[in-house]
């Protein structure tokens, strides 16, 4: 297995697994965690999907061997359906302590006794084991091809927070540039947005931006999509672009032959963006990828970012992003303008969208959102308001009235949540909604999440594809 191995969990998650293991008894409880799996370059990352707690006395009972232990039933029924959704299997206990964690001899030959069985009846698992303290946690994931030590907890909400088996001291990002960035977001802050990989899908009007500030802001790798070549009309929108990227010597010409050879030979999207990236930041990892979401082999170069932006028109793009947030617990956010004309011609709205995409349920789900509209889902709950905002943006968008500063303010309120987000600005609990603002009104809108309990993306129903991974296909072209 790729190292190092992490395990992903929501904030919802978290919570829930923390009063049950620190009710203030100061005793042990216990649970388990059933998990999907996702394998790449970059390491391993388990997908924290249904938990399931003991009750004590009942499921958690003392030990045989050690203090306490899981019943064997428990075990057994949960095991199976680990087995049955083709699930990882992972039990879970906690120890006193605060800033530290490591199992107990105990807890290791109870494993040794344990896990080998395991593996069999949950098809190779993996199954391991996680021991919690409050602010540590310490893992030992078992694979039939070995044995590794799980390197870290990520907790995804309004804060995204790393925990490891033991608390790290603070780290020293020592780059003067960042000097401004840093008396915001402390070293720490700075650090791990130099650690992230983050995925801009669009490089357009609207994803120019994203990539600006993203790699302004000091993000360490960054993977942008997109299939298109910069055109005369896209100049006043995209960041970076010039004349001579669009071959305008050509195509301002009126010869149609001229001007097709000056589209043929213009520079792809993606490389304006890296260039615009590599000014803000030398140190930056970019990879400039020619191609669309829509293809597997695309969608696959996405699934361990950190982060993924989507800046695109197309309902396929959005059924793939919302694919990948979910299926792999990756947060993301979508931006899109769309200027409506009456039939006078004469623009009557102006609306831009910055809809944030966290990967659990009634986190902004799309495909919820009635924004995938193929998608199921009740419109009820809508104020009018509301409902005439997402209707409005559902449709692709083909030369439509549009400038840039239309787009940044999207991109900007997105970025600005993602940074906040990563750096721990955000307070506990922040509402995340989608917004839409009218721009004609100088009015925004926040519109309240709407919540499929059997969406095939964002809800724990047996058929979804939320947190499975690399264990579910994503809903993509296989050509390519
Ligand atoms: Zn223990
Ligand atoms: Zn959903």
């Amino acid at each position: 297995m790729k190292t190092p191995i992490s395990l992903t969990l929501t904030d919802r998650q978290f919570q829930k697994i923390q009063k049950h293991l620190f009710p203030g008894d100061n005793d042990e409880h216990g649970l388990v965690i059933a998990a999907g799996i996702v394998e790449t370059p970059r390491g391993t990352r388990l997908l924290a999907r249904d938990t399931f707690m003991a009750k004590d006395g009942k499921d958690y009972v003392p030990g045989k061997h050690g203090y306490r232990a899981l019943t064997a039933e428990f075990v057994a029924e949960k095991s199976s359906f680990c087995c049955d959704q083709n699930l990882c299997y992972l039990a879970v206990h906690c120890h006193g302590g605060n800033d530290s964690v490591a199992f107990s001899t105990d807890d290791l030959a109870s494993h040794e006794r344990g896990y080998p069985a395991l593996l069999d009846i949950t098809k190779g698992g993996p199954v391991g084991a996680l021991v919690f303290a409050k602010n540590a946690v310490a893992g030992d994931i078992w694979t039939r091809n070995g044995r590794y030590e799980l390197d870290s907890v990520t907790v995804i909400g309004s804060r995204i927070q790393k925990i490891f088996p033991r608390v790290l001291a603070g780290t020293q990002f020592s780059d003067p540039k960042y000097d401004r960035n840093v008396r915001l977001i402390g070293e720490n802050g700075q650090e791990i947005l130099s650690k992230l990989k983050i995925g801009i899908v669009g490089l357009g009007g609207g994803g120019s931006i994203l990539n600006e500030l993203v790699s302004r802001l000091g993000v360490g790798h960054i993977v942008a999509v997109d299939f298109d070549r910069v055109d005369l009309t896209n100049l006043p929108r995209i960041v970076g672009a010039t004349e001579h990227d669009a071959i305008a010597f050509l195509t301002r010409t009126k010869n149609p032959w001229l001007k097709y050879l000056g589209k043929r030979f213009a520079k792809y999207k993606v490389l304006i963006a890296q260039k615009v990236a590599k000014q803000a930041n030398p140190k930056i990892r970019y990879e400039a990828i020619v191609g669309n979401i829509v293809d597997k082999s695309i969608a696959h170069q996405l699934v361990d970012v950190d982060f993924l932006f989507l800046a695109t028109d197309s309902i396929q793009s959005r059924l793939v992003f919302n694919a990948i947030v979910y299926q792999y617990l990756i947060p993301g956010a979508q931006i899109g303008v769309k200027v409506l004309v009456n039939t006078e011609r004469q623009v009557d709205q102006i609306l831009v969208a910055s809809r944030m995409v966290m990967p659990f349920s009634g986190g902004g789900c799309l495909s919820c959102n009635n924004l995938i509209p193929a998608g199921r889902l009740a419109n009820e709950g809508l104020s009018e308001k509301e409902r005439r905002a997402q209707r409005y943006i559902d449709d692709d968008e083909i030369s439509e009235p549009n400038v840039i500063s239309l787009n940044a303010m999207s991109a900007a309120r997105v970025v600005n949540d993602f940074m906040m987000m990563f750096t721990g600005l955000f307070n506990e609990v922040v509402n995340l909604n989608h917004i839409i603002e009218f721009a004609e009104n100088r009015e925004l809108c926040s519109v309240k999440h709407q919540i499929d309990k059997v969406c095939l993306d964002c809800s724990n129903s047996g058929l979804s594809r939320l947190a499975r991974g690399d264990r579910a296909h994503l809903p993509c072209r296989e050509n390519s």
